[in-house]
């Protein structure tokens, strides 16, 4: 793929589109990005309906300068469609969160969330190498993140989920049948006894939504987890994180600097330029607050 090169003085065009989509922080993180590498972009909300999905990504691209689009929920599976090319782990997840208009006027689909929650788990210094993660749920995020989990070493994936067919599809997807394997949602959600050595957990459910979390089970999560992870963010904990530090494990963190890191690799794509993310983290964390 031929990567855009920022040409002096030039503003190229930029947005997020989902819906809902007004409270997205995206323009925020790629306006800090900007002002860094000292780059013009003007980076806006794009609400999309399902049925104009296709009308409205095409007339954006048709711009000159529009550039580059991110993609959220619930646009991220149903844009595979409308690109040339696919990532290798936007294939794989079946997802889209990244679009970027090659030199040819082609759109090229890519998945940043998994490259972007190992680098917050890298930054936040939690071991990956030979742990044993176990995955709660089994959306679209879920499946964005397992094979850059896998690459950055980790040893095994149980993956569990309130609808099981949705885990077993997964797995069957994924094709590492030896490296994710299925662990039954009661063992979850009952206070049973858990055989299967687990050494930190990913909730990548969208319970946290929900102000009531459930009990889950403290077999599982206690001391012995090094860390809890929870893609959802917001500006107090999240209903998992407390849950997590109530059960005495060790460190749990929420899914902001996983929103910051994706968006920085959408940012490399669309000017091969990095960013200082831990600037944008802070700066981001108070915007939430606020
Ligand atoms: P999704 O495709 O809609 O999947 C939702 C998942 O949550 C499914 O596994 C679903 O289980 C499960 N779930 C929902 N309600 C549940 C309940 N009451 N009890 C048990 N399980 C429940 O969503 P997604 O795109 O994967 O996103 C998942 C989470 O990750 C969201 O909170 C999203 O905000 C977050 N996320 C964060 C980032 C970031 O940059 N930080 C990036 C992507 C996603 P069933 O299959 O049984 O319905």
């Amino acid at each position: 793929m031929k990567k855009t090169q920022a040409t002096k003085g030039q503003t190229y065009n930029f947005v997020v589109i989902g819906n809902p989509i007004k409270h997205s922080l995206s323009p925020q993180i790629h306006r800090l990005f900007a002002e860094q590498v000292q780059v013009n972009i003007d980076y806006s909300t794009l609400l999309v309906e399902e049925k104009n999905l296709e009308i409205q990504v095409r007339n954006f691209f048709a711009q000159e300068n529009n550039k580059g689009m991110n993609v959220t929920i619930p646009h991220k599976q149903k844009v595979v469609a409308l690109c040339s090319s696919l990532s290798a782990d936007a294939k794989i997840a079946g997802a889209v969160n990244t679009l970027v208009k090659t030199k040819e006027g082609e759109l090229e689909g890519q998945n940043t969330d998994g490259v972007g929650l190992v680098a917050d788990l890298n930054s936040l210094n939690l071991p990956l190498k030979r742990q044993s993660l176990l995955i709660m749920g089994a959306g679209g995020a879920t499946r964005g993140i397992i094979a850059p989990l896998l690459r950055a070493g980790v040893e095994k994936i149980y993956l569990t989920n309130r609808t099981p067919e949705k885990s077993r599809q997964i797995i069957a997807d994924f094709n590492f049948t030896d490296k994710i394997i299925l662990f039954d949602w009661q063992q979850l959600i009952n206070q049973v006894e858990v055989n299967t050595h687990i050494d930190a957990v990913i909730n990548a459910t969208s319970l946290s939504m929900k102000a009531e979390f459930p009990q889950l089970n403290a077999n599982i999560f206690n001391e012995s987890l090094s860390w809890c992870y929870d893609l959802f963010y917001q500006a107090e904990p999240t209903s998992f994180v407390k849950f997590c530090q109530m059960q005495k494990v060790a460190k749990s963190y929420d899914g902001l600097g996983m929103l910051v890191e994706q968006a920085n690799e959408a940012f490399y794509l669309w000017f091969n330029k990095r960013c200082d993310t831990k600037k944008v983290k802070v700066s981001l964390a108070k915007i939430l607050k606020n």
